[in-house]
This record gives structure tokens, C-alpha cells and sequence, in this order.
């Protein structure tokens, strides 16, 4: 047992940083989960993918951590109601779910099982979310906030909502939405309450900083939030506007941006309100950052504060601004997504193989006096390359290899001189590299040298699938073996998945200072080796796509029920090569039909018997159950 040991890894790959109390090391050197920070119970990761691949269960496997999303929810009520006794506000605190950062039921539903204890309710953006959450018990006193654009069938879904007793509110984003709207009260005697959507002048930061600002997709101007009152007016309505609500991007990376935007739309609340429009809650929308790289800091992939912090500054701002107005404080609705989700889920998947740049030959290579002269050359490089001339010699070697090449173009090479060059170039690279970290400064084409020579790991997943944001906008996510953590990972790697996608690749890695572009990681040695995913819990799982036709992954959940005791509470089968197939409308009578004709057809050529004809059906139709990665 070598704990010091796996502290120090612990150290290399951060978790401490980015893990929020969640995530550690045990004595065995292995990854465990925790329910929340400090709480004795624990689970070995590596003991359930074992225990998940006796029961058949293989790998790429999505673990889902209930406890993990429930403590999340529990933790942004109790950082509200903090802040609500420490700066005296007088009202109170309200979530809802934005249902788009993870849609599936059993995570819904999840978030409502804790979320019901404070009242907490749901966001929906488009028809078919709203449809799924109108079927979804959630308190009585929490609200269903329909964001989005609408057309007729979703707000009639929104009227079918308060028709059933749920506390909708239909968010205006545009101004004929109003119209259909009012008609509909008209027409039915309905009240659903509403909400208009600012657009407001601050922005966020980060990514999606385009979401906020004067030119955001969404929202109202200033003028059209008074032409909507002055309409709702008219149509003595205006007792039904009872929220304001904004949103300026996700990952909002640093508290000042929101802090600016807090200011300005309890100022907008406070004007509306002084217009004698009965509104009480604003709505602060979503954005709160994860800190994914552990830094701390307004990195696109972290965020410089807490979520208590966000709650004081919430808080704090919009008291101060009612005061100055002299308007009752609203009650405030957050629309927390990604903290509340990212936590609860880890990919774990497999290393199949490892891709190396140059094939690492044993045999030392033996120049003959009749080798090229390019090839001689290339040899006395790599046998006198040493600390003091490492560059100038590996520049040589570049302007070798270039000359190698042309030879061999030109039919002046042979294909087995090309392989000696090569791998003797390679040798060079081997050696400069060595002598390049060793210096003291390491200039950026070392950098850029150690980043090619450096082994990839193929990994059985699909970026696409299992974390899209990696490949769409350079999300990072904490990435690390989840056993040997007792034992030193001597070896740099970058990640390549299964897909035939040159982009499906994982070379950018979290780093508490900046952004590593290699991981250490172990020495591959032909048997399991596992390494996991963390924080994909937000948005990955709903926004991966099907390329190549690699499928949904298999999904275990965890609970946690006592210190170093677990339990598999339910396993969902990933997609099959039929599941996957069918949704791109093949479907299985059509495919075996098809390949039954194509056999029938060698049988009456006679290029096959019967016999062989019934076998060569059977095993094509048996793979039709099969996993879509890798065995
Ligand atoms: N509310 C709205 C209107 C959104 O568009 C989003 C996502 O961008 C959210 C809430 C959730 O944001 P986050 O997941 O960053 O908390």
C-alpha cells in the first residue's frame, strides 16, 4: 500500500481542485465517488465496472451518481437561504430545472424527488419538453417556466398546464406570442401567469457570451417590454405579468458580469413594477460556471467563484437596488442548470490499444556502408546528438527526412531505406526531446515535438457521442485512470476514440495553471485499463450525436449506502446495432430480408451450399443485439 503515492497522482490529475468534495483516491490506489464532500460513504469505481463486466456489462459505461445531482440541489437551496438570513432579504428563493441541459427521466426525475422538498420546478424550451414535464408531479407551489418561441400547440400545451393546477408562466420572447396568448385567455377564461424575457445590455463572459447584449437572440428591447405592458393593459390583463426574466449565456466564467446583469434587471423589475404591473418574481436565468479545470479563475472552463458567492451576489445586489427604489424585493427564480447536473455522471471507458507515432523496435538499427547517404547522415545524428546540439541536430534531422522523402519519390530509395531513415529520424526526435525537457527553458517547438511523439491511447468511445462540447468548443473535462493511482503514471498520452474522425481525439487537458496537452497517465500493458470521463453530467449526454453509428452507452446508477458499499440500483442498456440502425430507418425485416436475397442468390450461382448459406445468414443476423463499440 503506497497511500503517499496516490496522493501525489491525486495531485497530478487535480482532483482536489476541480472533484468539489465528491471525488478521491483509496488505499488501493482507485478512484472512489462520494455522496458530498466529507460524508463517509464512498464507492470503489474500479470495483463497479468490475462488477458491471461479470453481469456483461462492458464498457463504454456512463455511471450515473443520484446522490451526486440530490446534494447539488440541496446545496444551491441552502447557499440561497444563507444568503437570504445574512442580508435580511425579505422574500424567498425558487429553481427551476432547465429540462435542456439533461433530459433524461430518470435524472428528472431525480431532480424533482429532492427538489420537491424546496419547492423547486422545471424550465422547459421547446413543445416536447413541456409535454414531458406536464406529466411530471412536481410541488404544488413550484413553478413551470416555458421559455423559448412558441407557436399556437405550445401555448396551448402552457393552457393545459394551468388547467391541471401546475403554476405556469409563459415567458414572452416575442410580441406576437402575446397576441396568440391574450386571444387564447379571451377565448378560454384561462389565466396562465406571464413573464417577458429582457434583453439586457450587460453580457457574460465565457463562451456563450453572445447569449446577453443588445444583439442576444432572445429577448425583448426595452420598448416592447412596454408595449407588452401597455397591450396586457388594454386587454385588462396586467395582473397576469408576474415575472421578468433574463439570461446571459451558460458558464458565465467571472461573478462581475453577473453581478452587472443582476444590477441592471432589478433596476428593469423595480421600473415595471413602479408601472403598477403586480410582478413578483425575477427570473435570473442560468449561467452558473462549473470549474472544470479546478483553477478558480474566468478560464472558459472554470469559473472565479462559488456557488455561495453566486447566491450573496444575487441576493445582495437585488435588495440594494429595491431599496433604492423603494419596491417590495421579488421573489428570485434561478435557472441553474450545468452546477446542478455536471457532477452526477462519469464516463468510464477502456484503453484498446495505444498508437504510437514511430514503432518503438527493440533491434538496434544497423547501418551498412552501402545505406543512402541521406540515411548515413541521419545515423551519425542520432549517434552524436547530445545537451549542447540537440536543436541544431534535430533541425538537421527535419532537412533529412525532408531530402529522404524527395529521394524516395524519385525512385532513388529503396522502401526498405525509407524504414531505416524514418526510424532513425524518429530516434533523433526521441533523443532531443529528452535533452529539451531536461533545459531549463522549453521553447515551444520541443513543446509541440513531445506533443507528437507522445503514445495515443485509442479509447473505446466516441467523442461525438460522450462529450461533444470537447470537439465543438473546447470544453475541458477532467479526465483520469480509475485504478494503478498507487502507482506512478510515467507516460504522456493524448486520447483517440474508435470513430473514423480524424477530429475524434482528446489532446487538451485540465491543468491547474493552464491547459496540458499531454496527460501522464501508465504504461499500457495489454490488460484492462480504465479511465474516466468526469463532470459530463450537463449537456453531453443530450447533445452527442450518432456519427459513425456509435449508439447511447450503456448506463449504470450507483448509490452509495454505507462506507465502501455500494449498489447497481438500475442498469439501461446502451444502444444495439439494431437500436442505432433502426433510427437511421433500417430496419431489421428490410436489412435480414435484403441479406437473405443476396445469399439465396450465391446458392443458385452455386458459389455456396445450403448448409453454408444458413450459417453465413445466422451469424450476420446474431450481431444484430450486439454493443455498437468495441468488445
Ligand atoms: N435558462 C435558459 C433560458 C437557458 O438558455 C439556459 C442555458 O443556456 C439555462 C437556463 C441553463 O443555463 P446553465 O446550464 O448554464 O445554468
Amino acid at each position: 500500500m503506497r497511500v503517499g503515492l496516490s496522493e501525489e497522482t491525486g495531485q497530478i490529475y487535480g482532483i482536489e481542485n476541480w472533484g468539489a468534495g465528491y471525488f478521491g483516491i483509496n488505499k488501493k490506489g482507485h478512484l472512489i465517488a462520494r455522496p458530498g464532500e466529507g460524508d463517509p460513504r464512498s464507492v470503489d469505481i474500479k470495483e463497479v465496472i468490475d462488477d458491471l463486466a461479470r453481469r456483461k456489462i462492458k464498457a463504454p459505461i456512463l455511471l450515473r451518481f443520484p446522490q451526486i445531482l440530490a446534494n447539488q440541489i440541496k446545496k444551491l437551496h441552502i447557499s440561497f437561504k444563507n444568503s437570504i438570513a445574512e442580508f435580511g432579504y425579505r422574500n424567498s428563493h425558487l429553481a427551476v430545472y432547465p429540462m435542456k441541459v439533461n433530459q433524461r427521466r430518470e435524472v428528472v426525475e431525480e431532480y424533482l424527488r429532492e427538489g420537491n422538498k424546496y419547492d423547486f420546478g422545471l424550465e422547459v424550451g421547446s413543445k416536447a419538453e413541456l409535454y414531458a414535464a406536464l406529466s411530471l408531479e412536481q410541488s404544488p407551489d413550484s413553478l413551470l417556466i416555458c421559455n423559448g418561441f412558441k407557436d399556437e400547440t405550445f401555448i396551448n400545451l402552457a393552457f393545459l398546464g394551468t388547467r391541471v393546477g401546475k403554476q405556469v408562466v409563459i415567458v414572452i420572447e416575442k410580441l406576437n406570442e402575446l397576441n396568440t396568448v391574450i386571444r387564447k385567455c379571451q377565448e378560454t377564461g384561462i389565466r396562465p401567469m406571464l413573464g417577458i424575457r429582457a434583453k439586457l445590455y450587460s453580457r457574460g463572459s465565457g463562451k456563450w457570451e453572445k447569449s446577453g447584449g443588445e444583439c442576444a437572440k432572445f429577448g425583448l428591447t426595452t420598448s416592447e417590454m412596454l408595449e407588452v405592458i401597455r397591450i396586457l393593459n388594454e386587454a385588462r390583463m396586467i395582473d397576469s405579468l408576474k415575472l421578468l426574466h433574463f439570461h446571459i449565456g451558460s458558464q458565465i466564467t467571472e461573478i462581475k458580469r453577473i453581478k452587472n446583469a443582476i444590477k441592471e434587471a432589478a433596476r428593469v423589475y423595480c421600473k415595471v413594477k413602479k408601472m403598477h404591473v403586480p410582478i413578483e418574481y425575477l427570473d435570473v436565468g442560468g449561467g452558473m460556471g462549473v470549474d472544470y479545470d479546478g483553477s478558480k479563475t474566468s478560464f472558459d472552463s472554470s469559473a472565479n467563484y462559488t456557488m455561495q458567492e453566486f447566491a450573496n451576489d444575487v441576493i445582495y445586489t437585488i435588495k440594494n437596488v429595491c431599496e433604492d427604489e423603494n419596491v417590495v424585493e421579488p421573489i428570485v427564480v434561478t435557472e441553474s442548470g450545468r452546477v446542478l447536473s455536471a457532477y452526477h455522471a462519469m464516463l468510464v471507458t477502456n484503453i484498446q490499444d495505444e498508437i504510437e507515432t514511430y514503432p518503438d523496435d527493440k533491434e538496434p538499427i544497423r547501418p551498412e556502408d552501402d545505406d543512402p547517404q541521406v540515411v548515413i547522415e541521419l545515423n551519425d545524428l542520432y549517434e552524436n546528438i547530445n545537451s549542447k546540439n540537440y536543436r541544431e541536430y534535430y533541425h538537421d534531422a527535419l532537412e533529412h527526412k525532408d531530402e529522404l522523402f524527395t529521394l524516395f519519390d524519385l525512385g532513388l530509395v529503396s522502401l526498405e531505406d525509407r524504414a531505416k531513415g524514418e526510424r532513425l529520424f524518429w530516434e533523433v526526435c526521441e533523443k532531443a526531446s529528452r535533452f529539451a525537457q531536461s533545459a531549463r527553458y522549453v521553447s515551444e517547438e520541443f513543446d509541440d515535438l513531445r506533443k507528437q511523439l507522445c503514445t495515443k491511447y485509442l479509447c473505446n468511445f466516441s467523442v461525438f457521442r460522450s462529450v461533444p462540447d470537447n470537439w465543438a468548443i473546447e470544453q475541458l473535462f477532467p479526465i483520469m485512470p480509475i485504478h494503478r493511482l498507487d502507482e506512478t503514471p510515467t507516460t504522456f498520452a493524448t486520447f483517440v476514440d474508435i470513430t473514423c474522425d480524424s477530429d475524434g481525439v482528446i489532446d487538451k487537458f485540465v491543468d491547474l495553471k493552464d491547459v496540458k496537452e499531454v496527460l501522464e497517465i501508465h504504461p499500457f500493458k495489454g490488460e484492462p485499463y480504465y479511465i474516466a470521463i468526469l463532470l459530463v453530467g450537463a449537456y453531453q449526454e443530450v447533445m452527442g450525436n450518432f456519427h459513425n453509428l456509435f449508439g447511447t452507452v450503456n448506463e449504470a446508477h450507483v448509490i452509495m449506502d454505507k462506507e465502501e458499499s455500494y449498489l447497481i440500483q438500475k442498469i439501461v442498456p446502451g444502444h444495439s446495432i439494431g437500436d442505432i440502425l433502426n433510427l437511421s430507418r433500417y430496419d431489421k425485416a428490410f436489412m435480414h430480408s435484403n441479406f437473405r436475397a443476396l445469399i439465396a442468390q450465391r446458392v443458385k450461382d452455386g458459389q455456396i451450399d445450403e448448409q453454408e448459406a444458413e450459417s453465413i445468414y445466422r451469424e450476420y443476423e446474431k450481431n444484430i443485439s450486439g454493443y455498437t463499440y468495441l468488445d
